[in-house]
């Protein structure tokens, strides 16, 4: 098999899968790194951290624009495949990575294994969700962590195949399993001490482009936030994104001078363990990333989702998180969800053993299938 990771969250995904093929010598990994996020903040130091192997492939894109890039790892995942053919090639999430894996996948007619399938924001201004719908036509396992996913792809014609045919994007498997973000939270947190819960700053992470590429808006939720944490007498945690560090040094040069004075204790991104340890110990977690979002649902920690839209819409349905489509909402939402305290989270992602139901469904289908 084939594992394309590029970016932090697929890093991430993929550790959980790591762990579930630990035992099974008979597999055959091949890691490719298709250098999408290529400094150590955001990706050397999840490679230590998780013990994730050293990928056997490590592309160089050309980064002068998004187009060359998704290029050029479409170039070097289909040369790849082509030198060492695998018998499934495995994606996760929705970045350019994924999209790239999948399309030089389908280009050679290699099934493709998409973790974390039927995701929708319905917010088609966003790359990802464009990412989202191409990566999951193309598959032919389609790993779901929701039913609410499931719903999506069969609203779009795409459900589960009778198993006796081959997986294919024609006859596709769709099958409803836990998530593997959950499988970690899970295996990393059961260490962190109950009585720290709910102790530390509220942390904030921000970086996709609707939030922080126009400078205004940008400038207007920080102000908001501010707002917020000094009425309710709080300190705030931020692991600045270097997209957003950018952003800022552009528009408001100062930034961490001022916000330093104003007491917010600003970081480089977080190790993983450390970024875990963050949100278990937040009163409130303010974020606009998927995978923040669900780590809060798994470690009990209520959470404002700074977007209009959300594909983890569960976790809403549930009170846990709530959604904040601009700056002015953010001040009386922030309240609400502090006053409900933590959250008790169910069995929604599964029970931690995503990555290992996935491994034995591949291996049941390689049984069948040859
Ligand atoms: N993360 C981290 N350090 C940080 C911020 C985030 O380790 O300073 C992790 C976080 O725990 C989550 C993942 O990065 O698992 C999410 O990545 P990101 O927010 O970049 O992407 P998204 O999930 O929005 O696609």
């Amino acid at each position: 098999m084939l594992v394309i990771v590029g970016a932090r969250p697929q890093f991430i995904k993929a550790a959980a899968l790591h762990r579930a093929l630990k035992d099974r010598p008979e597999w055959e990994v091949r890691w490719l790194h298709t250098g999408q996020h290529h400094d150590g903040a955001l990706s050397d130091q999840f490679f230590h951290e998780l013990g994730l192997p050293v990928p056997h492939v490590r592309l160089h894109p050309d980064t002068s624009s998004r187009e060359k890039r998704l290029g050029d790892m479409m170039d070097g995942i289909r040369a790849d495949i082509e030198g060492h053919p695998p018998r499934w090639v495995m994606v996760f999430g929705d970045t350019d990575s994924t999209l790239a894996g999948a399309w030089a996948a389908a280009a050679v007619g290699v099934p493709i294994v998409h973790v974390e399938a039927g995701l929708r924001s319905h917010d088609w201004g966003m790359p990802e969700e464009v990412n989202r719908v191409l990566c999951d036509r193309m598959s032919s396992v389609l790993i779901c962590p929701t039913d609410a996913a499931v719903q999506h792809l069969g609203a779009e014609g795409i459900v589960d195949s009778d198993p006796t045919h081959r997986p294919s994007p024609v006859h596709p498997r769709v099958l409803r399993m836990g998530d593997v973000m959950h499988d970690n939270a899970l295996h990393f947190g059961s260490t962190f001490p109950l009585d720290q819960a709910s102790k530390g700053p509220v942390l904030l992470t921000m970086h996709r482009p609707s939030n922080v590429d126009d400078g205004p808006r940008l400038l207007s939720w920080l102000d908001a936030i501010e707002d917020w944490l000094t009425s309710r007498q709080l300190e705030v945690i931020w692991p600045v994104h270097p997209r957003t560090a950018q952003a800022l040094d552009l528009h408001r040069p100062d930034w961490r001078k001022e916000l330093g004075n104003r007491g917010w204790k600003l970081e480089e991104p977080l190790g993983y363990l450390n970024l875990l340890k963050c949100i278990h110990a937040a009163p409130l977690v303010l974020t606009d990333s998927g995978g923040v979002q669900k780590e809060s649902f798994s470690l009990g920690t209520r959470c404002v989702v700074l977007r209009d839209s959300t594909e983890w819409t569960e976790q809403v349905d549930r009170g846990q998180s709530v959604l904040a489509s601009g700056p002015t909402e953010l001040s009386s939402l922030a309240d609400e969800m502090l006053g409900k305290g933590g959250h008790v989270p169910d069995d929604l992602y599964g029970n931690g053993l995503a990555a290992v139901e996935l491994v034995d469904a591949l291996e049941h289908m390689a049984v069948h299938h040859g």
